[in-house]
This record gives C-alpha cells, structure tokens and sequence, in this order.
C-alpha cells in the first residue's frame, strides 16, 4: 500500500525503532583497506574491491586516456550513438575472458539481471530461484511476471521437484552468496538443468576474478562451461574495482538481448572511459594471480585466528567472511564498538539477510595487509562474542 505523505514520517521512526535505518557513509577519497570516512581513517572491511583495483595507477592512467578521447558523457544509448570502440572492444575482451562467443554490457549488475530474466521469461513461465539470491535475481523474476520459486538455500534436492511439469523455465542463482560468502553447488544445479531442459542462469558477481585460474569465476572453480551455464552474468564494480556489469553466453542469447532487454535499450551507455578503465583492470586482474593468492592467504590467516577465538564461522572459503550476530541491534552494536576501535566493518540487516541473521559482513581485498588481519581479530575478540547472549538466536546455514 502506497503511504499517505503525511504517514513517511512515522514509517521512518518505526524503521529507526527497529534498528534497521541505513544512511550512506561519506568517503572523502579513493576506496581502499584505509579511506577516510566522515573526516577519519578506518581499517575497513567492508567493499567489494577484492583485488585492490578501484585505485590502481594503470586503472586510473586507462580512464584519463579514454576521457581524453571519448569525452565523458556516451551521450546516447548503445543502440542509438552510445556504444563506443571502447565499450566493443570491452565486450571482445569478456567474451574471450569467460570463453563465451559474445558478451553484452549493462550500466550495472542490477540492470543486468533485470534485463536478462525479463527478456527470457514471462507470463506463465517459471522462474527458480535460490532463497538467498541477491536481490536483482528476485526482482528480475517479479519484472518478467513469471511465478518465482524459492528454493531453500544451495539445496539441489529442493529445486528438483520444482523442474516437475511443463513451461519455460531458468534457473537462477548467484555463484557466490553475496552475504555468505558460500559457493553454490553449480554441478549439480547444471545436472538438473539440463535434465528438465531449463536455462541455468549463474551470477558470478563475487566470484569473476577471485576465483579459478585467471579469475576466471565459480565455474572455472567447478570446470563448467556454456553447455552447463549458458548464462553467466558477471559484474565489473566489484574485484575488477570500476562499474557496470555483462551477460555473457551464445551469439543467439545475445541478439536476443539486444533486442528484448529493456534495462540494455532504454537506458545511456556508461562513459567509454570506465569501459577503458576496465580494459586494463581485466588485463591485470587476469596477469596478476599473486592477488588472488594473497586474498587466499588473508582469508586463511583470518579464519585460523577467528577460530583460535572461537568465532563462529561461515562455511565460506572467499574473501565474504560474515559474523552472523543474530538482532539487527546486536550487529548495529558490534559494527560500531569496532568503529570505535577504528575498524569499519558495516552490519548488514534485513531484508538484505533474513530476519533473525543481521551480520557483520567482513570483506578482505588483495590491498589488505597481514597486520590489518591481526588488527580486525582482535578488535573482534574485544566484542567479547564468547559471552553473547544472543547466540541463541543465531541461524546457522552450511
Ligand atoms: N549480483 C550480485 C550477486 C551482487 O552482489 C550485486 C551487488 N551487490 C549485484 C548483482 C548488483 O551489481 P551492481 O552493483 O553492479 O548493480
């Protein structure tokens, strides 16, 4: 139901009552393991700037150059004037990168999802979808007036019995859990697939260029390919540290984008320069394994130390590290006594995680060092955990 104007107030103050207002926080410099916040340095945990790019000096170096011949405005959308020889050869570049035939950019991750699922389902089709999807997945499912189906988490027994019966159907799941940090079982989420002759649909925001060789993402990691996931959806603003998102899979699927995804027609094409920029953070994030590797080593170190403490642990082996803390005011609590101590670590609250599972969430980057690892456990070890009432309330999920 649409609020009165004169009720926004109140459903604001119930919000703040129940722990659960958000306010952006104001960075006043670049993203990194140390960037200045509301006037002070933190030791943050919190972004998705996995291989330590967003602020790199060739990244940078790549978007003044594509400024400097492309303008900063695309000024159109793709299929008017916008698509650019920066945004083509960014394309070549992903499809060669996921070893697809063709790749298609999107302005953002969001919109990628929105414009995938909605130009592939409809009225009358079936859209399954794991419970803990990030929300564009869920949302690209209510656009395209499909029936959405939850699965429970990462359960393939419980998608089986949906793929009964008839209909166009896509399967969709994000490849690694934004907010567990866990990898979906891919291999056998492809077998049922393929048994009911539905489209599997995989975003691997947080894993491409984390996982697998050459960052290659979650189905490297498994050893699947397009016959097993013909739709890989992978985002650009998170390990690859600039902005926008692709679709990745065959010459059809595309075309069929092109024609059909409104959230790729209707809308600008991001300036050429982030396209640049991200031309050159690929081709690093590609190169250079020793991140990775160090991202693996930080992720080690840290769940050794947390496990010394007595820390409960998610069964994640990425650089998504929750500390599930149970209410939204035990989370809002633990993230600001680290604050205190000078850590960031935001707390992530419903709905963005079911009720009753508010949590820190702790991101490690390439551009952490080990120290950063010692400082965060223990400041964390500080929160007194092992005497927390609210264990009881907290869910665990494998
Ligand atoms: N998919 C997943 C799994 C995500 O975590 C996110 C971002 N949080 C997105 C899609 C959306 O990507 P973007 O930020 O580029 O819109």
């Amino acid at each position: 139901m649409i609020p009165a104007p004169s009720h926004l107030a109140g459903e604001l103050d119930r919000l703040r009552a129940a722990h659960l207002y958000r306010t952006p926080r104001v960075l006043e410099g670049p993203q990194g393991p140390r960037p200045r916040i509301d006037g002070r340095r933190l030791l943050a945990f919190c972004s998705n700037d996995y291989l330590g790019l967003a602020n790199h000096p060739q990244v940078i170096a790549a978007f003044k150059r594509g400024a400097d011949t492309y303008g900063v405005g695309s000024g159109a959308a793709h299929l008017i004037t916008g698509h650019s020889a920066a945004h083509q050869a960014l394309e070549e570049e992903l499809a060669d990168f996921t070893g697809r035939p063709r790749a298609l950019l999107f302005a953002t991750g969001y919109m990628a999802n929105l414009g995938v699922i909605s130009a592939l389902a409809g009225r009358g089709d079936q859209v399954c979808e794991d419970r803990l999807n990030h929300a564009s997945l869920l949302d690209g499912a209510l656009l395209s007036r499909a029936r959405l189906r939850r699965y429970a988490h990462a359960d393939p027994r419980a998608l089986a019995p949906l793929l009964d019966g008839t209909g166009a159907r896509l399967i969709a799941t994000d490849g690694v859990f934004s907010m567990d940090g866990d990898l979906a079982p891919l291999p056998e989420l492809a077998a049922l697939a393929q048994g009911a002759d539905a489209w599997l649909l995989v975003d691997d925001a947080h894993g491409l260029g984390v996982l697998g060789a050459e960052g290659r993402g979650s189905l490297a990691h498994f050893g699947l390919g397009p016959e097993q996931v013909p739709i890989l959806v992978g985002t650009l603003g998170k390990a690859l540290g600039t902005a926008g998102a692709f679709v990745a899979g065959s010459r059809e699927l595309i075309e069929t984008l092109i024609q059909r995804a409104r959230s790729y027609i209707f809308t600008t094409a991001p300036p050429p320069a982030v396209a640049e920029a991200t031309r050159e953070s690929l081709r690093i994030a590609r190169r250079e394994s020793w991140r990775r590797e160090r991202l693996q080593a930080l992720i080690r170190r840290f769940r050794a130390g947390a496990a010394e403490l007595g820390l409960p642990l998610m069964d994640s082996a990425t650089p998504i590290q929750p500390l599930v803390a149970g209410t939204a005011r035990q989370a809002l609590s633990w993230s600001s006594r680290l604050e205190a101590l000078g850590i960031l670590v935001s707390a992530i609250r419903p709905p963005t995680v079911p009720e009753g599972s508010a949590r820190l969430r702790i991101t490690f980057s390439a551009a952490h060092q080990e120290q950063d690892v010692d400082q965060l456990l223990e400041a964390l070890d500080s929160l007194g955990y092992r005497n927390n009432d609210n264990r009881g309330t907290i869910l665990c999920r494998k």
